[in-house]
């Protein structure tokens, strides 16, 4: 006898929602019928395990069948089925969460066009009807027997009892008449459906079964091939690989199926540089495959770029980009993530919160970082191939998270040393124990590139000592090891920095000797200087060059640069300079000559805060005023 029932009326509002969907990708709803005939036959093999009596060993399938006479397609398992009462429960009722949130968060946006959230998590069985004007499903339990279901969607569906073979369930779609913006009949085609298949279900792991028309070699008696002929046959296909390459154990993957794959899937046309396979169990189990490619893509620096892992659950896809997995310094990493975790039916927002998925991210991001360093430390040459693509990301992970990340990152920090050869890169544990034992601090200076670091005045103490000193070339440097503060308990200093100096306790005391031997000269020369520098000094740190500038405690001369180029208003980046002075030169001579007459000494003072600006690798900014005094000098020598 044929029942006829009302749908409750959360799933009538769906339902509704459904049939007139404004969706771009209605294709979604093979991916979740699909997904449900996978889920129906985990739940047979479930049940299997402790009755088997009911629920004997089979050979598990999905089939799909397209007719184009009827425009009809049928999705069938050989799966758990329902029972009468299940069909009530699970298809006349909004049973699940998701689909529920689904409906309210829909009900609350503004904009309904551009909710798309159904793209991403399905709502489920009622998404059949996007494209179905009505839905049959023939269902059978090993607990009960067959029944129909028909449905068009509206306010009510039928159930009657119905004879069926096996367990499982056979679904029919009888999709809607096209229309000028809708075509509903790419559905029921083959091209389409494989199409479908491969997209969104190509990793269940059940066979996705179709009869399939080939084209092959038409034969001669004796079973050869005649060249140019062929017949048409059909053939059992089965659509989807299955097993996807990031479930398969790591024995059974190669270095070249991981870069073939990363070539076709992210469409990239160099091998990646590093690839990084995991399988995870712990507390939460997941699969993935990450990439660090050879090279920046081309938007990588641009807004469009959009960074995220793909994100499966049980070989399903549900997502393209999902930004949650990937922390911001890391956006260029590439792959995969697949976790029986998550659930189809999960919104985005849950998603963004799921403390599943921030465990997993925390991992990935360690695992990749693990990665790094063991590259770094077992194959150097190709640890610097990555850092002079992607360096500037890991200081950026430093610098952004306000040195929250110490820990973790700055073992992966590497930096052009002085003392290697060519400037070749050193890490900060292999400074350390090259450190004679009585220095004190970890040192680097800081400029626009290797060419003008390695001129500054500064580094000429260090050059005679032999004491190595990083060469900060990038804008990011400073910012990020303001950020690290120091290594292991030794501080990390700029060399540009007044306080910093190697020196020992008889060059202090000629310092302080010379110092109060030219108290008037050095006074005259700060009053002179006062809106430029705090304080004019006596230099411990110059051999060659005259003069120097250093920068207290704070923002350095490249920083100010820096945050000046970015904007910032010019009068609150100003560092606190200070001009210093090299004893030992004939220019200080030269002035000593003058000390007393303050007028002449207040006349070339800005010539030396000049020089000391040109040395240091920046601008002066009279440049006509430090020409014209120039000038002067020479005429008056000649
Ligand atoms: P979900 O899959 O998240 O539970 P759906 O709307 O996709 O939500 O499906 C609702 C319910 O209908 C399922 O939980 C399941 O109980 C039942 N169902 C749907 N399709 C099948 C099927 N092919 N075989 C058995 N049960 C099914
Ligand atoms: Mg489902």
């Amino acid at each position: 006898m044929k029942e006829i029932k009302e749908f409750k009326t959360e799933s009538k509002e769906l339902l509704n929602l459904m049939i007139n969907s404004i969706y771009s990708n209605k294709e979604i709803f093979l991916r979740e019928l699909i997904s449900n005939a996978s889920d129906a036959i985990d739940k047979y093999r479930f049940l299997s395990l402790s009755d088997n009596a009911n629920y004997p060993a089979l050979d598990h399938f999905i089939r799909l069948t397209p007719n184009e006479k009827k425009r009809t397609l049928t999705i069938e398992d050989n799966g758990v089925g329902m029972t009468k009462d299940e069909i009530e429960t699970s298809l006349g009722t909004i049973a699940k969460s998701g689909s529920k949130e689904f409906l309210e968060k829909f009900k609350e946006a503004k904009d309904k066009k551009d909710f798309n959230i159904i793209g991403q998590f399905g709502v489920g069985f009622y998404s059949a009807f996007m494209v179905a004007s009505k839905v049959e499903v023939l269902t059978k339990s090993p607990k009960d027997k067959g029944y129909l279901f028909v449905s068009e969607g509206k306010e009510s569906y039928s159930v009657e009892e119905k004879e069926k073979e096996g367990n499982g369930t056979v679904i029919t779609l009888y999709f809607k008449k096209s229309t000028k913006e809708e075509d509903y009949d790419e559905f029921y085609k083959e091209y389409k459906i494989k199409e479908l298949v491969k997209k969104y279900s190509d990793f269940v792991r059940y066979p996705i079964k179709m009869m399939v028309e080939t084209s092959k070699p038409k034969l001669d008696k004796d079973g050869k091939e005649i060249e140019g002929k062929t017949v048409t046959v059909v053939e059992d296909t089965t659509l989807n690989s299955m097993i996807p390459l990031w479930k398969k154990n790591k024995s059974e993957v190669t270095e070249a199926d991981l870069n073939e794959f990363y070539k076709n899937k992210f469409m990239d046309y160099e091998d990646p540089l590093l690839s990084i396979k995991l399988k995870i169990e712990g507390k939460v189990d997941y699969d993935s495959i990450l990439y660090i490619p050879s090279h920046a893509p081309y938007n990588l620096y641009s807004d469009s770029f959009e960074k995220g892992l793909e994100l499966y659950s049980k070989g399903i896809f549900i997502k393209e980009k999902c930004p949650e997995l990937i922390p911001d310094y890391l956006k260029f990493v590439k792959g995969i993530v697949d976790s029986d975790a998550f659930n189809l039916n999960i919104s985005r927002e849950m998603l963004q919160h799921s403390p599943v998925m921030k465990m997993i991210a925390e991992n990935i991001e360690k695992k990749i970082i693990d990665r790094l360093i063991e590259t770094k430390n077992n194959d150097f040459e190709k640890y610097v191939k990555f850092w002079n693509v992607f360096g500037e990301h890991i200081k950026y992970g430093i610098y952004s998270t306000y040195g929250m990340k110490k820990d973790l990152l700055q073992n992966a920090l590497i930096f052009h040393s002085l003392n290697k050869e060519d400037n070749g890169f050193i890490s900060l544990k292999e400074y350390k124990e090259a450190m004679a034992k009585d220095q004190k601090f970890i040192y680097f200076a800081s400029g626009e590139n290797l060419d003008s670091i390695k001129l500054l005045p500064q580094l000429e103490k260090y050059k005679q000592k032999g004491i190595d000193v990083l060469l900060l070339d990038q804008k990011i440097d400073e910012f990020a090891i303001m950020m690290l503060h120091d290594y292991e308990k030794i501080e990390l200093k700029s060399i540009q920095d007044d306080a910093t100096n190697e020196v020992s306790k008889d060059e202090q005391a000629k310092i302080d000797e010379v110092s109060a031997n030219h108290k008037k000269l050095l006074d005259t020369l700060k009053e002179a200087l006062t809106d430029k520098v705090q304080d004019v000094v006596i230099s411990s740190k110059l051999v060659d060059s005259p003069v120097c500038i250093s920068t207290k405690e704070g923002l350095s001369l490249e920083m100010e640069k820096t945050l000046k180029e970015q904007g910032e208003n010019p009068n609150e980046v100003n560092s606190l300079k200070v001009l210093e002075l090299n004893p030992e030169h004939e220019l200080f001579e030269a002035f000593t000559r003058i000390e007393g007459n303050d007028e002449q000494v207040k006349e070339f003072a800005s010539v030396l805060y000049d020089e000391a600006l040109l040395l240091e690798g920046h601008e002066i900014s009279n440049k006509q005023e430090f020409v014209k005094k120039l000038n002067n000098l020479i005429i008056k020598a000649f």
